[in-house]
């Protein structure tokens, strides 16, 4: 196929166009956690021509891994996700740069990374990482999207990091809070994960592009057993001591 009709679905596309798409070809993406939410958010970012993406994570593929995180194959237990994932979505697009990172960064490694990258995808699992995250962000002013799936639910967050007025996820949780947003141990629902994983390459697209208008300080909450939608405000916290 042509280069040219690889893309042709988004250059036809009203409002989108081949001004979206060359946005889209400038970008640099940095993924950070490749497990079910970021497997799905890294292969339609990969197909939709993301100049490079970087993909962080220290752990290996695991039997228990194989029922949602759909980048991964039986003959992948083992190895580390980020470098699996590399060669993977490589074969969806051979264009795209990418940099695999086996490794738990440390704080001024996260922040390096994050400097470097037009915008960031928290596919973690755990609140002590999304807290940094969300901190190196704001000080650089850095959009962020934040997603989660737990259960029958999933929740997405995208903090654009532009104005003064913008509420973060340090106002809504603190380190030890019970959160929304991790789910060790508690199940999750397959498709729930790629649901939300393509919602978060979806937010990423329309940041990059230019088309999220900004639905400021919101989190968005599905239930997919009901098919509930729901949008809890992300009030700023007056005392919050990364954004107030
Ligand atoms: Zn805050």
């Amino acid at each position: 196929m042509p280069e040219s009709m690889r893309y042709i679905s988004h250059h036809n596309l009203e409002g989108f166009g081949k001004d979206g798409q060359k946005k889209l070809s400038n970008s640099s993406i940095l993924i950070i956690g490749v497990g079910g939410l970021g497997s799905a958010t890294s292969l339609y970012l990969t197909v939709s021509g993301i100049r490079k993406l970087t993909l962080v994570d220290f752990d290996s593929v695991d039997e228990s891994n194989l029922s949602r995180q759909i980048l991964f194959q039986k003959q992948d237990i083992g190895m580390n996700k980020a470098i699996v994932a590399k060669e993977k979505l490589k074969a969806f697009n051979e264009d795209i740069l990418i940099d695999a990172i086996q490794k738990r960064l440390d704080e001024d490694e996260l922040r390096e990374l994050i400097k470097d990258s037009d915008l960031i995808i928290d596919a973690t699992d755990n609140l002590e990482s999304r807290l940094m995250i969300n901190q190196i962000t704001y000080e650089q002013r850095k959009p962020l999207c934040i997603g989660a799936a737990i259960r029958y639910e999933g929740h997405l967050i995208t903090i654009l990091n532009k104005d003064k007025d913008e509420s973060c996820l340090n106002c809504l949780y603190t380190l030890g809070d019970e959160s929304l947003l991790d789910c060790d141990g508690i199940g999750v629902l397959s498709p729930v994960v790629g649901i939300m994983g393509s919602m978060m390459a979806m937010e990423c697209i329309k940041t990059i592009s230019g088309l999220n208008t900004g639905q400021k300080n919101i989190v968005s909450v599905f239930d997919f057993k009901n098919n509930i939608y729901n949008k809890i405000n992300l009030e700023k916290r007056v005392n919050c001591d990364v954004c107030s």
